[in-house]
């Protein structure tokens, strides 16, 4: 999607660690009117699909997934994060190891809110290593939900995880595909 593309050269921040930093129009401040062409754009790829729930995992795909489900008329749904193991209620559960924060979250969604006549598409702001998107997709596995497409906003290609899940049958599609990136460069997939 060029105008990402394009918000991703003009204000993205590469830092160490391979992190790019968005805060300027996704992960703190938040572009509306980006937002607005995303969750169309998400509308476009996936519509044909006939989703009946996005998931996405808090907190900074929640936006992202709100913009898309309003696009397609699509309740969202968001896996909330608790760092101990204990599970509360009646509740799936999973556990992610976070990227950027480097350490394990209990995850969880009520079952009233999963169930296995869904067809669920997963929204998330970055893929990078897969974690985040295993864990939903285990949250899917246990409520008997078909997964029906992935819609990220940031893939890294470079990790590879995208093309593994790809690999596996699973449609995914990004709306910026980082190839690699630097201090100096990035550079996305043609
Ligand atoms: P994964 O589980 O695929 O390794 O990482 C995905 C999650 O980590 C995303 O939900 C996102 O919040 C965070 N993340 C991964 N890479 C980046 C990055 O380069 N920049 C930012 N801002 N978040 C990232």
């Amino acid at each position: 999607m060029k105008q990402m593309e394009d918000k991703i050269l003009k204000e993205g921040v590469v830092l160490p660690g391979d992190i790019l930093k968005v805060g300027s129009f996704l992960n703190q401040n938040i572009d509306t009117q980006l937002l607005n062409q995303m969750g169309q754009e998400i509308a476009r790829l996936f519509e044909a699909e006939n989703p009946t729930k996005i998931l996405t995992i808090e907190a900074s795909g929640i936006a992202i997934a709100a913009a898309a489900g309003l696009a397609m008329g699509v309740p969202v749904l968001f896996a909330k994060k608790h760092i101990t193991s204990n599970v509360d209620g009646d509740v799936y559960s999973t556990v992610v190891h976070s990227f950027t924060h480097n350490a394990d979250y209990n995850v969880v969604v009520s079952k009233d809110y999963l169930r296995a006549e869904d067809r669920v598409l997963l929204v998330d702001d970055f893929l990078a290593n897969g974690k985040a998107l295993e864990g939903l997709m285990d949250l899917c596995d246990q409520a008997g939900a078909t997964l029906v497409g992935v819609a990220i906003a940031i893939e890294k290609c470079f990790t590879g995880a995208g093309d593994k899940f790809r690999a596996q049958g699973v449609r995914l599609e990004s709306l910026a595909a980082i190839e690699s990136m630097s201090e100096n460069e990035i550079v996305f997939r043609s």
